[in-house]
C-alpha cells in the first residue's frame, strides 16, 4: 500500500529523514521504534501526506488515516460530529455510527469532546480514523497515555479492528513489549533511515490468542 525510497526531510541544517526506505504491503502490522527525535512522526507525516518538503520517492496506494497521540478532537463538535468530520460520503452518519458501536462509544456519540475520559476520546479518534476505512493506518504513540488497564483494552480493539478491516497498520510506539505483542514487523528508525528490522517469530504473545480475551473483545 505505501512505497518509500530514498525519502530525505530536511530542517534547516538538520537531516531527519536520510534517504528512507520502506515497504509497507496490504493488511501487515508494523511497529516503529526509534529514540525521540529520530523522525518518527516526520515519517508518518510524510506517508499521511501531510508534508510537501520531504524529498524523494513516496507512493501511497489507496487511503490514508492517522490517529495522533493525543486524540485531537474539536472540542466544539459533538463526538458524532468528529467523526464524520470533512468525510465527503453520503452515507457519512451510519458509517460513523458503525465506527462509534465498533469502539464501544455509541452512547457517548453526543457527548462533546471535553466530557470524555482520556480512554474514550482515544477511541473517538480512533472512530475517525476508522470511518475512512483507510488501507493504511498510522498511529503515532496512541496508547502512551492511556492507564494500563485502558491500554490493554484498546489493543484489544485495534487488533479487533485489523483483524477485521485488514488495513496495512504502522504503529509508532516507544514500548517495546507493545511492538512484540502488536506487530508482524518491527522496524527502528535512527540516523534517519531504518537501522534495523525484524519479524516478529510466531506464536506472537498475542493477548487477543488468549481464550479469556475472547469474551473480553466481543464486548469491545
Ligand atoms: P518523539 O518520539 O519524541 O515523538 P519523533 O521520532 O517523532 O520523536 P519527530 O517529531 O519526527 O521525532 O522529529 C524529528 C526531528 O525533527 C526532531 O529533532 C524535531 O525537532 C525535528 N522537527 C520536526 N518537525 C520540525 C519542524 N516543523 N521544524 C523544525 N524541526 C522539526
Ligand atoms: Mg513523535
Amino acid at each position: 500500500v505505501a512505497a518509500v525510497e530514498g525519502l530525505t526531510r530536511r530542517f534547516g541544517e538538520r537531516t531527519v529523514l536520510d534517504r528512507l526506505d520502506l515497504e509497507i504491503t496490504r493488511g501487515e502490522f508494523i511497529a516503529l521504534l526509534g529514540r525521540s527525535g529520530s523522525g518518527k512522526s516526520t515519517l508518518l507525516r510524510a506517508l499521511a501526506g501531510l508534508d510537501d518538503e520531504a524529498e524523494g520517492g513516496l507512493s501511497v496506494t489507496g487511503s490514508v488515516a492517522v490517529a495522533f497521540q493525543e486524540p485531537r478532537l474539536v472540542p466544539w463538535k459533538r463526538v458524532h460530529a468528529n467523526v464524520t468530520l470533512g468525510l465527503a460520503v453520503p452515507d457519512a452518519k451510519d458509517r460513523a455510527d458503525a465506527a462509534l458501536a465498533e469502539v464501544g462509544l455509541t452512547e457517548r456519540a453526543g457527548a462533546w469532546p471535553l466530557t470524555l475520559s482520556g480512554g474514550e476520546a482515544q477511541r473517538a479518534s480512533l472512530a475517525r480514523a476508522l470511518v475512512r476505512d483507510p488501507d493504511l493506518l498510522l498511529l503515532d504513540e496512541p496508547f502512551s497515555a492511556l492507564d494500563a488497564l485502558t491500554r490493554i483494552t484498546i489493543h484489544q480493539l485495534v487488533l479487533h479492528l485489523w483483524s477485521v478491516h485488514r488495513p496495512a497498520v504502522l504503529l509508532v510506539t516507544h514500548d517495546v513489549d507493545e511492538a512484540l505483542l502488536l506487530a508482524d514487523r518491527v522496524l527502528v528508525l535512527d540516523r534517519g533511515c531504518i537501522a534495523h528490522e525484524s519479524a516478529v517469530p510466531a506464536p506472537r504473545p498475542r493477548h487477543r490468542d488468549h481464550p479469556d480475551l475472547v469474551s473480553l473483545r466481543t464486548t469491545l
